[in-house]
């Protein structure tokens, strides 16, 4: 087997060996477990992972305490020097990145060169840093006395990573904390581990001090050890909603602070007067894109009233221009599932579906193309009930789901009363139906008329309900509280009689 930070994308024939990286260096992984990395478009196995042991994870932790106590104190302006630095070789080589994640996760090179931008739009955000850890100040609170607030880096904090973004959810988190001051250890999914590994050679190059930025790959004995390992004070963590659940209950009852990102079942309700055609491509796009493993997938349409029939027909007229395919060729628009057990997980469905009452519009085990690739095609269930499984499970895979309601309560009511709640969307012409919506729904991301609403960098992104454990939303303003301690200093002082002369511009590094 052949040692690389990273293996090549495209051409791996060998199986390339996939370590950690700690203290600005790669490391050979030494517990003696691993697990494989397939390429999901051929089925070919392209990488072996090592999984970390407990000693190499408190290794990463080491090194990221002793980078602590110098990152901390580098100044404002030296850390934006660094984050844009980061920014700039992010951007110049995210086709590189988009494809190591094709080759891993096997969504289309354009959908990863989206993930890629999205997650630079959260280092551009941590580049404001400066603005964004400005406290208060209030003046003369008693005779001769001042109260100003600051906010400090917590210290070592860690990232647990889903497969579905493997570059942007760690950008979710790395960005914002290492630019309040803290140091990070990343433990990325262990389904496509290579992204990561390459991301910290990029923080290296642009000059992150060796420590400040750590990955360790592995399952749950990396994750058990981060969730107990005393130096840790905080996890942020995205997946799946159990997991996400255990992360929480473990991390806090270990005394850190924890936000532990679940899953989702994201409904789009499509009312009567909607634009039929509009609803039928945001349906399809937000549906299908990335193989329909977003945790902002459109999994679950709700169409009220009359908008049914001619809403699916349009939709299904829709399905066969879909191209599937390799995610490294041009063409394709829809790539495989992460491996061959969630594609057949997800294929399942569709009998289950149709065992409970619905009906198979579209049946992605027949279009998939041939070949040892994990794929599915494009999947439509109609007449869908509440209560079934496939109403119930976050399927994640390519398979859209159509329930069929009489009216808008009816529609709201289903969201509602859905254990999750990350992103949902209203297709509407009607302005005073879209403010109620947004008034009475449930959940944490509102599209109107957007079936996706991802919020940008500078709002927070979060769910409710079953979505999210913890109190603070990812990235955004909601990170910076995240990743500090607030502190208020109350101060007095005899009155300054000294000074000096000083023709120097003033120096602030
Ligand atoms: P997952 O929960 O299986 O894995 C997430 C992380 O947890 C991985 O790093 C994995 O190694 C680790 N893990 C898995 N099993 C574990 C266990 N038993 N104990 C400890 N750690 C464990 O999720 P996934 O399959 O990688 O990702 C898909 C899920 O993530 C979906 O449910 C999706 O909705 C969710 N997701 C949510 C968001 C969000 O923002 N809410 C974003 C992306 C993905």
């Amino acid at each position: 087997m052949t040692e690389l930070a990273h293996p090549p994308a495209e051409t791996a024939e060998e199986i390339a060996t996939i370590g950690h990286w700690i203290g600005g260096r790669p490391v050979r992984g030494t517990s003696g477990r691993s697990g494989p990395v397939f390429n999901p478009a051929t089925g070919r196995q392209s990488g072996e992972v090592g999984f970390a042991s407990v000693e190499e994870v408190d290794a990463a932790v080491a090194a990221a305490k002793e980078a602590f106590a110098t990152w901390r104190a580098v100044s404002l302006s030296k850390r934006v020097d660094i984050l844009f630095r980061i920014r700039e070789l992010v951007h110049d080589r995210r086709e590189e990145i988009a494809r190591i994640l094709t080759a891993e996760h096997g969504k289309v090179l354009s959908d990863a060169l989206g993930e890629v931008t999205r997650g630079l739009e959260v280092i551009e955000f941590a580049c404001g840093i400066p603005t964004l850890l400005k406290g208060g100040f209030s003046e003369q609170v008693s005779s001769g006395v001042d109260v100003y607030s600051i906010r400090q880096p917590l210290g070592v904090v860690a990232g647990i990573t889903p497969f579905n973004f493997a570059a942007m959810v760690p950008m979710w988190m790395w960005p914002p904390a290492i630019a309040c001051g803290n140091t990070f250890v990343l433990k990325p999914s262990e389904k496509d581990p290579s992204a990561s590994l390459y991301v910290a050679e990029l923080l290296q190059e642009a000059g992150l001090p060796d420590g400040v930025f750590n990955v360790v790959q592995g399952d749950k004995v990396a994750v058990d050890r981060i969730l107990e390992h005393a130096e840790i004070a905080a996890v942020s963590f995205v997946g799946s909603t159990p997991i996400a659940r255990y992360v929480y209950e473990t991390g806090t009852r270990n005394g850190k602070r924890v936000q532990a990102l679940g899953g989702a079942k994201n409904h789009m309700i499509v009312l009567p007067d909607a634009d039929v055609d509009m609803a039928a491509d945001a349906a399809v796009s937000a549906g299908y894109g990335s193989a329909g493993e977003r945790c902002m997938a459109v999994s679950v349409v709700v169409a009220v009233g009359d908008v049914g029939d001619p809403l699916v027909d349009a939709i299904r007229e829709r399905l066969p221009k879909v191209r599937v395919g390799d995610g490294l060729d041009p063409a394709s628009e829809m790539g495989p599932l992460i491996t061959r057990e969630h594609r057949d997980k997800v294929a399942s469905y569709l009998d289950k579906g149709r065992d409970q009452g619905a009906t198979i519009v579209a049946d992605g085990r027949k279009t998939a193309p041939d070949g040892d690739g994990f794929f599915l095609g494009v999947s439509l269930l109609d007449n869908v009930e509440p209560g079934t499984d496939c109403y119930r499970d976050e399927i994640f895979g390519p398979v859209l789901s159509v329930v069929r309601a009489e009216t808008y309560d009816e529609a709201v009511g289903l969201v509602n009363e859905n254990p999750y709640g990350n992103g949902v969307a209203l297709f509407t012409r009607d302005g005073g139906a879209a403010r109620r919506f947004q008034f009475d729904v449930e959940a944490g991301m509102v599209g109107i008329n957007v079936p996706i609403p991802v919020p940008v960098a500078y709002y927070s992104f979060g769910g409710w309900k079953s979505s999210l454990f913890g109190d603070l939303h990812a990235y955004g303003p909601e990170s910076i509280q995240f990743y500090t301690h607030g502190k208020v200093v109350t101060s007095r002082w005899p009155d300054p009689a000294t000074s000096k002369v000083d023709l120097g511009f003033p120096q602030t590094r």
